[in-house]
């Protein structure tokens, strides 16, 4: 993740060796597809590389500068809450269920509906069990079994209606491998590999803006939310946080 000291030159360092150019490129292979746009799979949101993070970062530093504090409070709240509170939603999402960031949302929220989804449902259920125990043992804190138990449905509404490759889903894994290779510019191929910068947008940027100090305090808040229904450590936190400027 990029202590926020260094996102702006990692910006440069990325536009200087045409990264985004390739990530837009990239993006434009996608087929295009139609949906319903109920905003049911923006509950979650999705995860995206360094280089879409910071292609997002700079997208709402040119275009909406003025929004930043309400994406920090909402990345915040996500952030703290996620685990404890089914109402969060990702925080680019409008309240009249648009994307704020649509042209440049990372591949993910680009590629919903796209890809069968086998068996990911029981393995992220199997994960949400093992936090539930591991938030249990640790920290006294029980899960609610709505969060442990979600289940992002599986979407039938989504309508390819352009596409120049004849097999979609391979098009998205030699897609997804370009991605990657976009990424290794970043962090080394091992590290792409593993999957430790694929992480939501949120934590990119929570991860740049808010101290380890507060990070660590996050069972904190959870525990506060659980026993109140809000916490007053997490409103200072979005209080102070929100003022981060770039
Ligand atoms: S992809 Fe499906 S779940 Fe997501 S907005 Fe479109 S219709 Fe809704
Ligand atoms: S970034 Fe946009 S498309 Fe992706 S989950 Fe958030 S609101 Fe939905």
């Amino acid at each position: 993740m990029l202590p926020l000291v260094k996102i702006h030159q990692a910006v440069s360092q990325a536009e200087d060796n045409g990264l985004f150019r390739k990530l837009t490129s990239l993006y434009d292979k996608i087929p295009q597809t139609e949906c319903q746009r109920c905003a049911t799979c923006c509950t979650v949101p999705w995860p995206a590389y360094i280089v879409e993070f910071l292609h997002a970062f700079r997208y709402i530093n040119k275009n909406m500068p003025e929004k930043w504090p309400d994406f920090i409070a909402g990345a915040v709240r996500y952030y703290f809450l996620e685990l404890v509170d089914i109402n969060q939603r990702c925080p680019f999402l409008d309240e009249n269920n648009n994307c704020s960031i649509y042209e440049v949302r990372p591949f993910t929220c680009r590629i919903y509906g796209l890809f069968s989804r086998g068996d990911e449902g029981d393995v992220a259920r199997r994960n949400m069990e093992r936090l539930a125990e591991k938030y249990r043992a640790e920290h006294g804190i029980e899960l609610p079994r709505e969060i442990v138990e979600f289940k992002l449905p599986r979407c039938s509404r989504v309508r390819v209606t352009n596409s120049r490759h004849k097999k979609p889903q391979e098009l998205l894994h030699l897609l997804t491998a370009d991605l990657g290779q976009l990424e290794s510019f970043f962090v080394p191929a091992p590290v792409v590999d593993s999957q430790y910068t694929f992480v939501p947008y949120v934590n990119h940027l929570v991860m740049s803006i808010v101290t380890e100090g507060a990070r660590y305090r996050r069972p904190r808040v959870m525990k506060e939310f659980l026993e109140k229904g809000h916490s007053e450590l997490l409103e200072s936190y979005v209080e102070k946080f929100k003022r981060t400027s770039f």
